[in-house]
């Protein structure tokens, strides 16, 4: 296969310069230790504003986005360099559909995702929803299904439409952070994870808001109702959760097809030899 020509990341240059400014010292930062590739995995429900927080990051309109449901099948990757530094973007489809999980969609991530490492999961929901439910907990089992727990020690979780007015004048940043206590506590429940591991309680919870109609500061920075001014945000945590010293995750051929059947049961043998030796 042709290796593929990387198209340099120009999108920072529509950003405002103070945001600019971050993003490249974030990039020094990353480089600093290291890192000179990232991959971040974008998932979540379909219609939550995935497509659109990727375009956001990259500056550029480069997936497609829609209001209604039906979103491109496949995961999409968009790679951008800058200063010797790679990021490359997985926009995925929507893992819930019809009220059930979208087992095709979430077979096309796995295979598309064959012999790359995985260094941030950029889970991605909306601030303005008022329960956290069933299907939100079924999206968080196939991912810990898929990639296994490990993953929630590099995830992220994104919440758009962040320009929103909380209900009953509760105060924004109450609101806000109880939408993401109910979120990670469904996380938590589908993902199986006690409540007092520390694999959930460390994930950050972050504002996007994607429309162009987002409020601006006086640099020209695209801010939040609460004054912060959200690209930055979202880049500085998704440094942190690169750097955080647990292991990125890297897919490859068992962890998609999961335990050989051969191996499975090769598995029993030590267990039912220790039983008998320990009847001796
Ligand atoms: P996806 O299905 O998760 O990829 O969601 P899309 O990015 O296609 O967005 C679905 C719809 O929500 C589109 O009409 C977007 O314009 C809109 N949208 C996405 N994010 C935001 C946001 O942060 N604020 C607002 N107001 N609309 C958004
Ligand atoms: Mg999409």
């Amino acid at each position: 296969m042709a290796s593929q020509i990387i198209r340099e990341w120009a999108g920072i240059n529509a950003f405002a310069l103070a945001t600019q400014t971050k993003l490249l010292e974030l990039l020094g930062t990353l480089k600093q230790e290291n890192v000179n590739t990232l991959t971040i995995l974008v998932m979540g429900k379909g219609g939550v504003g995935k497509s659109s927080t990727v375009n956001s990051i990259i500056g550029e309109r480069v997936v497609s986005v829609s209001p209604f449901t039906s979103e491109a099948p496949r995961p999409v990757t968009v790679s951008r360099t800058r200063a010797g530094f790679t990021l490359n973007i997985i926009d995925t489809p929507g893992l819930i559909e019809g009220g059930y999980v979208n087992d095709i969609a979430l077979e096309l991530i796995k295979r598309s995702l064959l012999n790359k490492t995985i260094d941030v999961l950029l889970y991605v929901d909306r601030l303005d929803a008022h329960r956290a439910d069933d299907l939100d907990k079924l999206v968080a089992k196939s991912i810990t299904d898929t990639f296994g727990k490990e993953i929630w020690n590099k995830a992220l979780i994104a919440l758009t439409h962040a320009q929103f007015l909380p209900p009953d004048e509760l105060p924004y940043d109450e609101f806000f952070s109880k939408r993401s206590e109910a979120l990670l506590k469904v996380v938590r429940l589908g993902a199986r994870i006690r409540e007092d591991s520390s694999l959930t309680s460390s994930i950050p919870v972050v504002l996007v808001e994607n429309s162009g109609k987002c409020h601006k500061n006086e640099s020209d920075e695209k801010i939040l109702p609460n004054g912060t001014a959200w690209i930055p945000d979202l880049v500085q945590k998704i440094t942190e959760i690169a750097l955080n010293k647990q292991a990125s995750i890297y897919v490859d051929k068992k962890l998609i097809e999961g335990p050989n059947p051969n191996e499975r049961g090769k598995l029993w043998i030590p267990l039912i030899l220790c039983s008998n030796t320990s009847l001796l």
